[in-house]
């Protein structure tokens, strides 16, 4: 298949736009100035059920919604749109709009490492073993969630686009902190680019022979929106070559995967592509965010680990919505979030329950809702950091008071003490 993107310019000529009303599509219209907006041909044409599109998982991944407003936020754009504001007036509003809605979460910013007094802005280090590398023709995906807290890199608002070409500081940069071990290379979606462009970094880095190096993680949502990538792309069976080059090096590449549903695991070309990926050496793990309307549903999680260990994958992480973007929409207290996943958890044999969650990557570190309890006669969450700025929290259950309320780590009050840990 030979990849088609459809955005704000020219959904229109989506052939299945006929199934929606012209105020469905007017709310696209609206929303999607706001929220960035793409989709593709293999969404559209092999993801979505159009007959039941409104309440279809995936549409609702990739199209803008009218409630991922406010009616206040969205009446001010559908107004401009009404008046027939010009594209200045269109963009100066969604930039307002968007900046009251948290485009730069969990203080990335804080993480830039430092060379020699220079700023790598590329990168960001955060937990002892793990940089990331943020390549920079990797700032774009295949499509668009619309639930996605990177939004303000594609919308060209960051003042922070985490980006970087120069390969050598990165290879410094890792030779100078043996702790380090794993270099977690991510977007965007890094497999967006082309091979060629994958492979002059992949290949800097193998011939620099860092022996602390030893996984090589790649993020990615290409197995949900575009497994092509793998498969029919002219550039997918070299891909599949720098993939066995990392393998035959003796480093661990593992492919995270980011599957919001198991509808994305349903076709034959995501199954093909899995299979071409694994027979690499490759390991595949899995993420999720846990979102409304999306996959707030512990049966579906169960089948969808489920069937993702019967393909050879392994469950990773349960993440809890981040606090941006379309919140409102898809954020889930974190009681709720917290009974979705324990009820499907217990649905599943040990071997799927590799998946940890609910999980805040937030500030101070990945919050796991470990479980609501009593103490004392007090109802508290327990908490308990599975990474940490400081290592030192990790693995050490503490508790917040009980607060049904509360989306994030941000509404909760410590129990038993005056401060949380990492508070201090
Ligand atoms: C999640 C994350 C990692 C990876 O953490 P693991 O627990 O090793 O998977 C690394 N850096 C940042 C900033 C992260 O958010
Ligand atoms: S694939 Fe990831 S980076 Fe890309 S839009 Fe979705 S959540 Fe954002």
């Amino acid at each position: 298949m030979k990849y088609r993107a459809f955005t704000l310019s020219n959904f229109k000529n989506i052939p299945q736009i006929k199934h929606l009303s012209e105020e469905q599509i007017f709310d696209i219209e609206v929303v999607g100035e706001v929220l960035p907006f793409k989709t593709n041909n293999y969404v559209i044409e092999e993801l979505i059920d159009w007959a039941h599109f409104e309440t279809d998982p995936i549409y609702i991944l990739t199209f803008p919604q009218k409630d991922m407003l406010s009616n206040k936020h969205y009446d001010r754009m559908a107004e401009l749109i009404r008046n027939g504001a010009s594209k200045s007036e269109r963009l100066e509003t969604a930039n307002q709009i968007r900046m009251e809605l948290n485009p730069n979460p969990a203080g990335q910013e804080h993480n830039v490492p430092e060379i020699c007094g220079e700023k790598l802005v590329g990168l960001q280090h955060k937990y002892n073993e793990t940089v990331l590398f943020f390549p920079s023709q990797g700032q774009s995906c295949h499509a668009f969630c619309t639930f996605c807290f990177r939004w303000s890199q594609f919308s060209g608002i960051s003042e922070l686009k985490f980006a970087m070409k120069q390969v050598d500081l990165i290879i410094d940069y890792i030779r100078e902190n043996p702790q380090i071990t794993d270099l977690l290379i991510t977007g965007g979606d890094p497999m967006i680019m082309k091979t060629k462009v994958f492979e002059q970094y992949i290949d800097a880095l193998l011939a620099a022979d860092l022996p602390n190096l030893k996984t090589i993680r790649i993020g990615t949502k290409t197995l949900g929106y575009w497994p092509y990538r793998y498969t029919t792309d002219e550039d997918a069976s070299q891909l599949l070559d720098v993939f066995k080059k990392i393998v035959n090096k003796g480093i661990n590449l593992a492919i995270m995967a980011h599957f919001n549903h198991i509808n994305e695991m349903s076709t034959i070309t995501a199954e093909q592509a899995i299979k071409k990926i694994q027979a690499t050496g490759a390991i595949i793990r899995t993420q999720t965010p846990l979102l409304k309307h999306l996959n707030d549903d512990a049966d579906m999680l169960a089948r969808m680990w489920r069937k993702q260990v019967n393909l050879g994958l392994i469950p990773y992480y349960l993440f809890v919505a981040r606090e941006t973007g379309a919140q409102e929409y898809f954020a889930l207290n974190l009681e709720e979030a917290y009974n979705i996943y324990r009820n499907a958890y217990i649905q599943v044999s040990g071997i799927c329950r590799t998946v940890r969650g609910p999980v805040m990557s937030a500030h101070p570190g990945k919050v796991q809702v470990a479980g609501i309890s009593e103490i004392n006669g007090e109802k508290v969450f327990v908490l308990n950091f599975i990474q940490a700025r400081n290592t030192d929290w990790v693995g050490k259950p503490f508790y917040a008071k009980y607060n049904p309320d509360a989306l994030w780590v941000n509404d909760l009050e410590p129990a038993f003490e005056d401060k949380f840990i990492f508070e201090a």
